[in-house]
């Protein structure tokens, strides 16, 4: 990598991805573009910690992805947390990424997240260590902001303390920002992909057509 790209602020986007969608997908490039992003490091949870069993093994989550994200340069894959044997934590998976031969200390590294996925980052472990390693951006649809008054009381006040209107500085630092940029809205769910799924029912263009021959050629979410 050039040395001035190893400066650039890295996006780094977990989530359980079963199966991944546009959403995802619009997220990640929307960031790249309002953050000025260098690139965005998916990063496939393995067994998320904080919902139920994904109903596809982590291998097959993150070959999903890899169909997803094929061809765009922007986007890279990381394997660690479907890799890990235990279950996924974010502030463990940037304490990874922070080690000197990953990202180290310096480099800008900001966690994407979803409107939904902030609200409920107060019940995450160690949650409050998340801001010495990394900024936190969270997309929202464009006319809506994210509403301290709806948040956990500690979130809403690192919000307040946090909130950073000007993307321009996450590259300034390494981390400690709370950043929001608009995206378009897309009301699409894994939720309701695996639905229509188990209903024989067609996920076409609400996905990546590459993703959708990968799913019917292994037969994933075919039961309920
Ligand atoms: P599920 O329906 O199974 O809960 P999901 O579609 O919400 O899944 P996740 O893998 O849980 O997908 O989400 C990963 C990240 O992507 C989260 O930060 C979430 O907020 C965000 N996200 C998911 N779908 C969208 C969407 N349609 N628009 C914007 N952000 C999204």
């Amino acid at each position: 990598m050039r040395p001035e790209a190893a400066r650039q602020p890295l996006g780094i986007f977990g989530g359980t991805f079963d199966p991944v969608h546009f959403g995802h997908l619009r997220l990640a490039e929307e960031a790249a573009d309002a953050l000025g992003l260098q690139s965005v490091r998916w990063i496939p949870a393995g067994r998320p910690a904080l919902r139920d069993t994904p109903r596809v093994g982590p291998r097959q989550r993150l070959e999903m992805v890899r169909a997803a994200i094929a061809g765009n340069p922007r986007f890279e894959l990381d394997p660690a947390e479907v890799e890990a044997p235990g279950p996924s934590y974010t502030v463990p998976t940037l304490e990874r990424l922070r080690r000197p031969d990953a990202c180290g200390a310096d480099r800008p590294l900001v966690l994407l997240v979803g409107n939904d996925a902030f609200a409920g980052m107060a019940g995450w472990h160690r949650w409050e260590c998340l801001f010495e390693l990394a900024h936190v951006a969270v997309a929202h649809r464009p006319g809506y902001s994210v509403d301290p008054e709806r948040l956990d009381s500690e979130l809403a006040a690192a919000f307040r303390r946090r909130f950073c209107a000007d993307p321009a500085r996450l590259a300034a630092a390494p981390a400690g920002c709370i950043a929001t940029f608009a995206m378009t809205p897309l009301d699409i769910s894994a939720t309701r992909i695996r639905s229509l799924l188990s209903k024989g029912q067609s996920p076409r263009y609400l996905m990546p057509d590459s993703v959708i021959a990968h799913i019917h050629e292994h037969r994933y979410y075919t039961e309920n």
